[in-house]
């Protein structure tokens, strides 16, 4: 409101620095985090809409503080890109997640998420092929997701790598599209092979018409544009049979399957269609 009283302002003011507090006291407890394992990962599966076979998996973060308990993963992102640690972060779980996934039948994916500030880094490149090479994980089966932040500041250098990693044969997935802005221009310049459709838009679909239409648009323009599109957020049958009429690539969401510690993953390996 715009008539806050002081008290008000007080409160608020105090709850922001208790806040500030909390984030530096996780900013310095994230490099113990990653030594003593708290940070932990899983493993969310995506399947084909028409086969209905599993495609592969997206890695996801876990923190749980001893302390201020389950930090978000997007919390925990950004908290590592304000420590300067994201380059860590990212490098340590895409590590874990090659050496897990190369055990894996040889047609499942690994999609991991890559942020601004990753992508940003100078060890990113470097970083992503001594892994590659260390755990003898194929490139070709490596996803990775970017969201279209990676563009508010347009770079030639951000170009190039994507161009180079896609060169690599890595598959690079434009993450939560649709959410942002002007993500149009970018399918015309950048190398992307799938578009996830941001999970809003499903969840609204079936009762807001123009969610709907936006639906229709998204999975006609990937299908014209031959990239896969992956609906994300998938929680009830009735979402996952209109996306399937729609001719929609890929399924996620927690009506197929919550994201799983990796021994349960390993679990849903032996499974044909659907869980
Ligand atoms: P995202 O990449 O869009 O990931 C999808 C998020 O939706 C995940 O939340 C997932 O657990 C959740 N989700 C999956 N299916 C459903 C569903 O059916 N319904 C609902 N309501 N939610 C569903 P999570 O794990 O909390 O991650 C949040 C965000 O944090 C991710 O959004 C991603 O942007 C970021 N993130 C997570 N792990 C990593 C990571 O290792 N690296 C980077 N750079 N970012 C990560
Ligand atoms: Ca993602
Ligand atoms: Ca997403
Ligand atoms: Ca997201």
């Amino acid at each position: 409101s715009k008539h806050v009283g002081g008290h008000t302002y007080h409160f608020y003011d105090a709850q922001l620095r208790t806040l500030a507090k909390r984030n530096r006291g996780l900013i310095r407890a994230l490099p113990h985090a990653l030594e003593s394992g708290q940070i932990k990962i899983v493993y969310q599966p995506f399947f084909n809409a028409q086969s209905q076979k599993l495609c592969g998996f997206e890695v996801l973060v876990r923190w749980t503080h001893p302390e201020y308990g389950r930090i978000p993963a997007d919390r925990l992102i950004r908290l590592a890109e304000e420590a300067g640690s994201i380059q860590e972060l990212g490098s340590y779980v895409t590590e874990q997640a090659c050496l897990l996934a190369r055990e894996w039948p040889s047609d499942l994916l690994l999609s991991v998420n890559v942020s601004v500030g990753q992508l940003e880094s100078k060890a990113f490149l470097p970083d992503l092929t001594r892994i590659l090479q260390d755990t003898g994980f194929p490139a070709s089966r490596l996803q990775i997701e970017v969201t279209e932040s990676i563009f508010m500041e347009p770079d030639a250098s951000t170009f190039t790598l994507l161009h180079s990693l896609r060169s690599q044969g890595i598959i690079i997935a434009l993450d939560d599209f649709g959410k942002g802005f002007s993500s149009l221009g970018y399918l015309r310049f950048f190398p992307f092979s799938k578009i996830k459709l941001d999970a809003l838009f499903v969840r609204d679909m079936l009762r807001e018409p123009r969610a709907a239409s936006i639906v229709r648009a998204v999975i006609e323009l990937a299908i014209d544009l031959g990239v896969a599109v992956t609906a994300e957020g998938v929680e009830t049958q009735e979402q996952l049979s209109y996306l399937t009429s729609l001719g929609c690539t890929e399924i996620q969401g927690y009506l197929l399957s919550h994201p799983l510690p990796p021994l349960e993953a390993m679990a849903l390996l032996t499974r044909d269609g659907f869980p």
